[in-house]
C-alpha cells in the first residue's frame, strides 16, 4: 500500500523538506494530536530509506513503539525495532525504544543519517532523547510534537541549549476541526471546591503530594460523576486524576453511580492495562481514570469526553490530556471536556490558535500565560468559550453590564435584540432538518426543537403555495 497524504500533511511535508533546503539540520514539526504525525514521519522514513539513508525513529514509550511499527508495516516500510527483548535486525529503518537505545548506544555499529523523535517536546539536553542526539551528532533531525514547550520553560531551539533550528508550523486545532478530522471540543468548567492556595510548585507544575490532597475529596468527585451525567451521560470518557489512589476512588464514585469504570496505573500488569484500554475502546467500559498513564499517545478515538481532575501548570499536559478525546469517530458530534480544574482559565480552549517559540520564555509570562485568549464562562451551563454575547452551548443571553451599554452607546434591550438577530440569521441559513438538528446539539436545544422549527417552517411554506 502507498502512502495517502491528505492535502495539509503534504503541504507539512513539502515545508520540512523546504527547511532542509535552506540548509536546516534539525526542523520542529508542531502539529497537533491526530494530525497524522506518525504518518508523515513514517513517509519521511520510508523516502528516506529508499534513497538509502539509514533512519533512527525514536520513541519514548511501548505504546508508540507498537503505534509506530503498526504504521510502518501498513505502509510496507520494512523496519526493526530497537527495544528490551526484541532481536536486533539490520533493516534501513529502525524504531528505537529510548530507554534501549540509549544502554546499547557504546556498541553500536552503524549510524543514523535521519533521526526522527517523536514527541520531540522530550528532546533536551539531559534526557535519553539529548543523550542519542548529541551521540549521532552528524545525523539530519526532524523533531515532532504537538506542544514544542518545556516544563520548566526551557525552549527547544539551539540557541535556548536544544536541539532544533527551525519551527515548521502544521494545521491548528482549529483548522483540523473545520477539515473534519479532529471532533469540535466543547468545554464546560463546573464550579467547584478545588482550592490550590498553598501548593508548592515543583519542578514547573503543581506538587503532586499537595495536589491529591486537594483533589482527592467527594464533593470534587460528585461534582464530575453529576457533570458527566449531565453532559456526556454513558460517553466513553477518560478522567485525569492526580494520583493512583484518587483515580481508584473516581473509578469508585461513577461505578457507585451505576456507570462501568475502572483505573490504570503503572503497577497493573501489562496486559490488564492493555485489556481496560480496548474496553473503553469497545464501550464496554464508560469512564477509565487514571493517573498520566493515557496522557500521551494512548489514541482510542471512540473517547468522546475528558474529564479534567488534575490541575496542571503545563499547557503541553493539557493539550494531550484533552487531545484524547477530540479524534474523530463515526456518530461523534463533539468531544466534551468537563474541566473541574479551571485549566482552560489557565491555558485557555483547546481550539485557541496559539504562539509557539524556539526560544526560552520569560519566567513572568509562563506565570500569567499571556498565550491563552480571553475567555467567557456561562453562568447557567458553565460552558466556557470564545467571548460573544450568547452561550453557543445553551444560547443563553448574557445580561449587559451598564458600564458596557453606555460604552457600546445601546440599551440591554439592543444588545439582547443584536443576540437574538444573530441566533435567528443562523436558523434561517438552517435548510435542512439535519441543519437545525446541528443547531440544537451546538446550543444544547432539545432536539424536538429542530422538529418543531422544521414542521412550523413547512407548514408555512404550503399556506404560501396554497394561498397562490
Ligand atoms: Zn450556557
Amino acid at each position: 500500500m502507498s502512502i495517502n497524504l491528505r492535502p495539509y500533511q503534504d503541504t507539512m511535508l513539502g515545508d520540512v523538506r523546504q527547511a532542509y533546503a535552506a540548509g536546516r539540520r534539525s526542523p520542529l514539526l508542531v502539529a497537533p494530536t491526530g494530525s497524522g504525525k506518525t504518518v508523515c514521519f513514517s513517509y519521511i522514513a520510508a523516502n528516506a530509506a529508499a534513497k538509502g539513508n539509514r533512519v533512527l525513529i525514536l520513541v519514548h514509550r511501548a505504546e508508540l513503539l507498537r503505534q509506530t511499527s503498526e504504521t510502518l508495516t501498513a505502509f510496507e516500510v520494512p523496519h526493526g525495532l530497537i527495544a528490551s527483548g526484541v532481536p536486533e535486525t539490520d533493516e534501513a529503518v529502525q524504531v528505537a525504544s529510548v530507554q534501549t537505545l540509549v544502554r546499547r548506544l557504546s556498541r553500536m555499529k552503524w549510524a543514523p543519517t535521519l533521526i526522527v523523535v517523536d514527541e520531540a517536546h522530550h528532546a533536551t539536553a539531559t534526557t535519553g532523547h539529548g543523550q542519542v542526539l548529541k551521540h549521532f551528532a552528524d545525523a539530519r533531525v526532524l523533531g515532532v510534537t504537538a506542544t514544542p514547550e518545556r516544563l520548566d520553560g526551557q525552549g527547544l531551539g539551539i540557541e535556548a541549549g536544544g536541539f532544533f533550528d527551525e519551527l515548521v508550523m502544521g494545521p491548528t486545532v482549529s483548522e483540523l476541526v473545520e477539515l473534519g478530522h479532529l471532533s469540535r471540543p466543547v468545554v464546560f468548567a463546573p464550579p467547584g471546591a478545588v482550592d490550590l492556595s498553598g501548593i508548592k510548585t515543583v519542578a514547573g507544575d503543581y506538587s503532586k503530594g499537595d495536589l491529591a490532597a486537594a483533589m482527592d475529596k467527594p464533593v470534587i468527585t460528585g461534582s464530575a460523576v453529576t457533570h458527566y451525567r449531565k453532559h456526556c451521560d454513558g460517553a466513553p470518557a477518560i478522567a485525569f486524576c492526580a494520583s493512583v489512589k484518587h483515580a481508584e476512588h473516581v473509578a469508585e464514585a461513577f461505578r457507585a453511580a451505576g456507570y462501568s469504570a475502572a483505573s490504570i496505573d503503572g503497577t497493573l500488569d501489562a496486559d490488564t492495562r492493555a485489556q481496560r484500554i480496548a474496553d473503553l475502546g469497545s464501550g464496554a467500559l464508560h469512564v477509565l481514570t487514571s493517573c498520566e498513564i493515557v496522557s500521551e499517545g494512548t489514541d482510542i478515538p471512540r473517547v468522546s469526553a475528558a474529564i479534567l481532575l488534575r490541575p496542571t501548570q503545563s499547557l503541553g499536559l493539557y493539550l494531550q490530556q484533552v487531545g484524547r478525546a477530540l479524534r474523530p469517530f463515526p456518530g461523534k458530534e463533539r468531544a466534551v471536556i468537563l474541566d473541574h480544574v479551571s485549566n482552560c482559565h489557565r491555558h485557555g480552549l483547546p481550539d485557541d490558535d496559539r504562539q509557539w517559540s524556539l526560544d526560552s520564555k520569560p519566567r513572568r509570562q509562563r506565570k500569567q500565560d499571556d498565550d491563552a485568549d480571553p475567555v467567557k464562562q456561562c453562568s447557567e451551563c458553565f460552558a466556557v468559550h470564545k467571548p460573544a454575547p450568547i452561550c453557543p452551548s445553551c444560547g443563553y443571553v448574557y445580561p449587559v453590564k451598564a458600564r458596557e451599554i453606555e460604552q457600546v452607546d445601546g440599551s440591554l434591550e439592543e444588545v439582547k435584540r443584536i443576540a437574538r438577530e444573530k441566533a435567528k440569521q443562523e436558523q434561517s441559513k438552517a435548510q435542512t432538518l439535519e441543519d437545525l438538528q446541528r443547531i440544537a446539539a451546538a446550543r444544547g436545544y432539545k432536539p424536538a426543537w429542530a422538529e418543531h422549527v422544521y414542521k412550523a417552517r413547512q407548514s408555512r411554506q404550503e399556506q404560501w403555495r396554497a394561498s397562490r
